[in-house]
C-alpha cells in the first residue's frame, strides 16, 4: 500500500532554529547508526522511519560507514525513500558524514578534499539523492590542513551536493578555527554534532559556549548514552538490546552495579516527574535551549514514540537538576 504521511505530523513536534541559520530542526532527530544495516530487518527500519516522520521527526542522520556492512544504512534509507518517503523530500533534512574508515587506501577516511568529495558522491548514489541537506566532517584530521577540509565542504555546497555543512567530534579550539575559515569562504558552519548526555558531559567544558559565540547549532548524539539512560537494563540484559548484540561500541561491561544503581535512582526521579527515564534524559539534553536537537537511536517503533512524548515536559526545577547532579556525582 502507498504510504501517506499522517496529516497531524506537525502538531506534536517542536522545531528549533539551528544556530544563526534559517534552518529549523525537530527537537528529536533519528539516527540510523544501529538497526538499519544490511544485517537488520528492512521492515523494522522502514516502520521506524515512517512512524518517526508521522510524529514530526523531519531529520534523519546518517554517515557513509553506518551499517553493518558499512554503507548499508544509506542503502536502507534510499530504499525507504523509494518505497515511502520520496514524495516528501522537501519536508526532510537528511544528513551524512565522512571521516571514519570507509574504503581501503589513503583516500578512504580522514579529511582530504579527495576523500570528502568521493565519499559524498558514493553516499548520494546509495541513497538515490541529488543532494543531502547537511554534510559533516565526521572527525578532525590532524594531518590535513583545516583549510583543505573546509574548502572541500564549501566546494560541495557550491556544487549543489549539500545545502549546509557541519562538524562532528571537533574540539572547541578546532571548531573556532574551522568556523572562521568557513565564514571566510561564505559557507558558515550550520551545526556541530558532539556526544552529549547526562552521563557524557564533555561539551559543557567549552564546546557549548563556543557554539553559541560562533552562532553554530548543535545536535547531541547518544543522548540516552546508547540506551543506558533508559529502563532497558533495570531488569537484566535483554537478548535484543544493544549491550547483548555485536556492537563494538557497547557491551555489558559498561553496566556495572554502580552505573545501574545510578540509573535506578534516575528512573525514580523520572517517575516523580511523570516521565520515563529515557524522556527525562532527552529533556535534560534539550533544557535551556543550548542544544538544537537530541539525536536518538532506536530499535523499535515504541522507542520513537517514547522520545516524541518527551516534548510534553521539557522543564526542570532547580531542585531536580541538583538531584540529577548528585545522583551522577
Ligand atoms: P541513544 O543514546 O539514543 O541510544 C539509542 C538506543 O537506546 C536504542 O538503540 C535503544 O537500544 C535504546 N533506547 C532508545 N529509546 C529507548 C526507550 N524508550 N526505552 C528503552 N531503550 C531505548 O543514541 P545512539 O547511540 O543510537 O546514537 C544516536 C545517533 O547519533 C546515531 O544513530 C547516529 O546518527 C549518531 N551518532 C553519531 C556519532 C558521531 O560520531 N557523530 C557517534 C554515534 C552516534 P536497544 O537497541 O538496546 O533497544
Amino acid at each position: 500500500m502507498v504510504y501517506v504521511a499522517d496529516d497531524k505530523r506537525y502538531e506534536m513536534m517542536t522545531y528549533r532554529r539551528c544556530g544563526n541559520s534559517g534552518l529549523k530542526l525537530p527537537a528529536i532527530s533519528l539516527g540510523l547508526w544501529h538497526n538499519f544495516g544490511g544485517i537488520d530487518k528492512y521492515e523494522n527500519g522502514r516502520a521506524m522511519v515512517r512512524r518517526a516522520f508521522d510524529l514530526g521527526i523531519t531529520h534523519f542522520d546518517l554517515a557513509n560507514n553506518y551499517g553493518p556492512p558499512a554503507g548499508s544504512a544509506e542503502e536502507t534509507f534510499g530504499r525507504i525513500l523509494k518505497d515511502d518517503l520520496g514524495a516528501y523530500r522537501d519536508e526532510l533534512i537528511i544528513s551524512t558524514k565522512a571521516g571514519y574508515y570507509m574504503w581501503p587506501g589513503p583516500y578512504g577516511e580522514w579529511g582530504s578534499k579527495k576523500s570528502l568529495v568521493a565519499s559524498l558522491d558514493q553516499s548520494l548514489k546509495r541513497m538515490g539523492l541529488d543532494y543531502v541537506d547537511i554534510y559533516y566532517h565526521h572527525r578532525p584530521d590532524q594531518d590535513t590542513p583545516l583549510e583543505e577540509t573546509m574548502a572541500a565542504l564549501d566546494l560541495l555546497v557550491r556544487q549543489g551536493k549539500a545545502l549546509y555543512v557541519g562538524l562532528s567530534n571537533y574540539s572547541p579550539e578546532m571548531t573556532i578555527e574551522a568556523s572562521r575559515i568557513l565564514k571566510r569562504l561564505g559557507t558558515p558552519c550550520l551545526i556541530h554534532q558532539p556526544q552529549y548526555s547526562m552521563m557524557g558531559r564533555g561539551p559543557e567544558q567549552g564546546l557549548l559556549q563556543t557554539l553559541e559565540e560562533e552562532g553554530i547549532g548543535s545536535i547531541a548524539f547518544s543522548p540516552l548514552h546508547k540506551g543506558i539512560l533508559t529502563d532497558r537494563y533495570l531488569n537484566g540484559i535483554a537478548p535484543d538490546s544493544r549491550a547483548a548484540g555485536p556492537s563494538v561500541f557497547m557491551n555489558s561491561n559498561e553496566l556495572t552495579d554502580e552505573v545501574l544503581a545510578k540509573v535506578t535512582k534516575l528512573n525514580e526521579l523520572a517517575a516523580e516527574r511523570g516521565q520515563k527515564l529515557s524522556q527525562m534524559a532527552l529533556a535534560w539534553v534539550l533544557r535551556g535551549g543550548k542544544v538544537t536537537s537530541a539525536l536518538i537511536g532506536a530499535s523499535k517503533v515504541s522507542q520513537i514514540e517514547d522520545a516524541v512524548g518527551t516534548i510534553n515536559n521539557l522543564s526542570f526545577t532547580d531542585e531536580e537538576l541538583t538531584r540529577i547532579d548528585e545522583i551522577l556525582a
